[in-house]
């Protein structure tokens, strides 16, 4: 077991000190286990479903003839600086997307029209290697059910730079206070942030929690918010922007 502080660990800074169990082992996770990766997705409720996370053990970068092994407890720096360093492409997109191989993944995370599955050859799920095209991979989501114990990317040479400072430029609209990213997918055709924006969400605050003034879709820790700010926001916008326009805005961030 180890204890984790979310109000200190998870991206949003909120959630209490609980036991999580620790993963050391390749196999399936019992049912009722709540496999968390860096918390960069998550809201954890003050009372959360049992927890838990990969150990140290799924934490390594290992290069074969032609691919890329990444352990799925392996943070989404430590393969971008390795890419660097190696002069490996097609890990460009990890630039400032916080989490673990196994989160990313699962997510499918990426800006716009990249996606961590582009570079993906196989996943190793449970106790089962898994080809990419038998998994289906959409906006923000995975076909993926289990744990993730290991990725494998194609071997490309060639860090693309000039891709590195796109990725930058992507995110300079980006507020810089504690948050989970995202929290509302973008529905079809439109963008949950100028939703919020035109429903007078953009910069709207509870207690410590708001939604940022300067990226209307960023749910921001002001400093001490608390899980019933955040869902009461949350709840809030999701109505206004029902009555004003007939769309469900989807969640990005998951709540536990
Ligand atoms: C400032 C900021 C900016 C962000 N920008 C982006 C962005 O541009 N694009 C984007 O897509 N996301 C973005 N995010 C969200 C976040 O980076 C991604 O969702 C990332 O995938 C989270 O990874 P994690 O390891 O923290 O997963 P967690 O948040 O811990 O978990 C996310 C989901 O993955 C599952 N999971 C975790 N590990 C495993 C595993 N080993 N096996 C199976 N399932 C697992 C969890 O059960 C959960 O369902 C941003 C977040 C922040 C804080």
């Amino acid at each position: 077991m180890r204890e984790i502080d979310f109000s200190k660990f998870s991206s949003i800074k909120i959630g209490p000190k609980v036991e999580v169990r620790e993963i050391d082992e390749i196999g399936e996770i019992p049912n009722d286990l709540f496999l968390i990766g860096g918390s960069n997705n998550l809201l954890i409720s003050p009372n959360p479903p049992p927890l838990a996370i990969l150990s140290k053990k799924f934490d390594y970068i290992v290069e074969d003839e032609d691919s890329v092994r990444v352990g799925a407890a392996t943070s989404s720096g430590k393969v971008l600086s390795y890419a660097k360093k190696y002069n490996l492409r097609g890990f460009e997109l990890l630039q400032k997307l916080p989490g673990t191989i196994g989160g990313i993944v699962k997510m499918n995370a990426g800006l716009k029209e990249f996606c961590i599955s582009d570079n993906l050859m196989n996943v190793l799920v449970n106790n089962t290697r898994i080809a990419k095209k038998d998994i289906n991979f959409c906006y923000r989501k995975s076909s993926i059910e289990g744990a993730i114990f290991e990725a494998v990317f194609a071997k490309k040479e060639g860090f693309d730079y000039a891709l590195l400072e796109i990725f930058k430029n992507m995110r300079n609209n980006q507020p810089k206070l504690p948050s989970a990213g995202s929290c509302f997918k973008n529905p079809l055709n439109d963008f949950a942030g100028r939703l919020l924006e035109v429903t007078g969400f953009k910069g709207k605050r509870i207690g410590n929690m708001a939604f940022s003034d300067v990226h209307a879709n960023f749910l921001i820790n002001l400093g001490g918010g608390i899980y019933k700010e955040a869902v009461t926001l949350i709840d809030e916008a999701k109505r206004a922007v029902f009555e004003r326009f007939g769309i469900k805005l989807e969640l990005e961030i998951e709540i536990v």
